[in-house]
């Protein structure tokens, strides 16, 4: 009695503490309280909070997980075919934990303890280190996450050491005044076809940018070791698509986990999905119409400046751009169109062969798995994404790549990757760029 008792009181206590936050697919349009700006997720001292892997193993556990659902506020952060994460407060943990096992849902702990995973994501920078990069004439290293003005200091760097091959471009404003930039790497002769490469679309995913850098030190500081089929191609780079969104991350623990821009979108709350802006299936599905929402898609299609930055300049480019790589995490997928539905694009047998070989051979270098498939069929339906839209204007090799996640060697994670797996991440996300650079390359054109 006593003990249904404590469960009735850590339910309803959970009610009112659990962040009523946004989710991926957010089919799901519950009413939230006003006032709230929910996508921040996380409180200020977040000490045993735990991101759940809960499996789904059929229609039967989906559908026991939305009971739950009707029961409790869950902060959805990731959902795919297999499982859904959520993050928990600490306050609500074994209520929750509760739950599940007596739905006889299955679930992983991916993180212990968030505010630990925090304080070791990014140990401070050494006195060695930073007498380095002076010597360098900039800041950036792959051993840490850094800020946007480091990644920008290393672009001006590239441009100005290797300025017979490269350019940095301006190509927007965000919101709150930061600078837009791309690094183009010209092959050196007229009319070669290219490859674009983006990271960051999604503040809290720093993998994505670390690892999107990792690759263009490799374009251009290893230019002579790279295969024959790079050297033939141009590449735009965009290391960061979202600074503003990027910096609030990294401003303080509460809002590590903004995936957003910062616009100021509403008196409650700001922030657009980027990665639900653009033009192609607009509105549609996994895409929220409220803005207090992680997938909030903006007020119209490419409404956003760092949407509309990246359609000028690539559609600029269309059709000598014929390669879109644009990085994520987590999960290690390697993703098609279409997104915006559970359809796939004529040419889809090219885009499931080349991930393929670009999957194995990131398992012959890095000994992990990534999955190969469709966005809509493998993950969930999420309409205004950047690879459609890119797939839309007759890119042939669009790609959306979720990096690292739960399951590479070593243990389990999130958006947490330790910083020593940003070169191994950048070295699956070179594998993939390698593997398109040579289906562009050997296609008959
Ligand atoms: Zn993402």
């Amino acid at each position: 009695m006593i003990r249904a008792a404590l469960w009735l009181f850590v339910g309803v206590a959970s009610l009112v503490l659990v962040c009523v936050c946004a989710e991926e697919n957010a089919q799901d349009e519950r009413d939230v309280p006003p006032g709230v700006n929910h996508a921040d997720h996380l409180e200020n001292d977040s000490t045993g909070a735990q991101i759940l892997s809960v499996v789904i193993r059929g229609v039967a556990d989906r559908k026991k997980f939305e009971e739950i659902r009707k029961e409790i506020y869950l902060d959805v952060l990731t959902t795919s075919k297999w499982a859904v994460d959520i993050l928990v407060q600490k306050s609500s943990l074994d209520y929750t934990k509760h739950l599940l096992k007596s739905a006889d849902l299955e679930f992983k702990v991916l993180i212990e303890d968030i505010q630990k995973q925090m304080e070791a994501e990014n140990p401070p920078e050494s006195k060695e280190s930073l007498s380095r990069s002076s010597l360098r004439g900039h800041g950036l290293t792959f051993d840490r996450y850094h800020s946007v003005d480091t990644m920008y200091q290393y672009m001006e760097y590239l441009n100005r050491t290797y300025s017979d091959f490269v350019k940095l471009e301006d190509i927007g404003t965000t919101a709150e005044g930061r600078t837009l930039r791309v690094l183009y790497i010209s092959s050196g002769q007229p009319n070669r076809k290219a490859i674009w490469i983006d990271g960051g679309i999604h503040a809290r995913e720093w993998v994505a940018s670390a690892a999107v850098l990792w690759v263009l030190s490799e374009l251009t500081e290893k230019r002579e070791r790279l295969p024959e089929e790079m050297r033939e191609l141009d590449f735009v780079v965009m290391p960061m698509v979202n600074p503003d969104g990027y910096e609030y991350t990294r401003a303080r623990r509460s809002t590590r986990l903004w995936r957003k821009n910062r616009a100021p979108v509403s008196s409650a709350c700001a922030g657009v999905d980027v990665n639900r802006n653009f033009e192609h299936g607009w509105g549609g599905h996994g895409t929220s119409g409220e803005a207090c929402r992680d997938t909030y898609r903006g007020p119209r299609p490419a409404s956003e400046r760092e949407t509309q930055a990246i359609v000028n300049y690539a559609a600029k480019n269309i059709p000598k751009i014929q390669g879109f790589l644009t990085f994520h995490c987590y999960g290690q997928y390697i993703l098609y169109p279409w997104g915006y539905d559970k359809i796939l694009p004529e040419d889809h047998a090219d885009l499931q062969r080349v991930g393929e070989i670009a999957a194995q051979r990131i398992k012959e270098v890095g000994d992990v798995n990534y999955t190969v498939g469709s966005s809509a069929n493998l993950l969930y339906p999420a309409a205004g994404g950047s690879d459609d839209w890119a797939k839309s204007k007759g890119v042939k090799y669009a790609y959306t790549v979720e990096l690292r996640g739960p399951g590479y060697p070593g243990g389990l994670n999130s958006f947490f990757l330790p910083p020593e797996q940003i070169i191994p991440s950048g070295r699956d996300a070179f594998e993939i760029v390698r593997t398109v650079a040579e289906a562009i390359v050997l296609q008959p054109s």
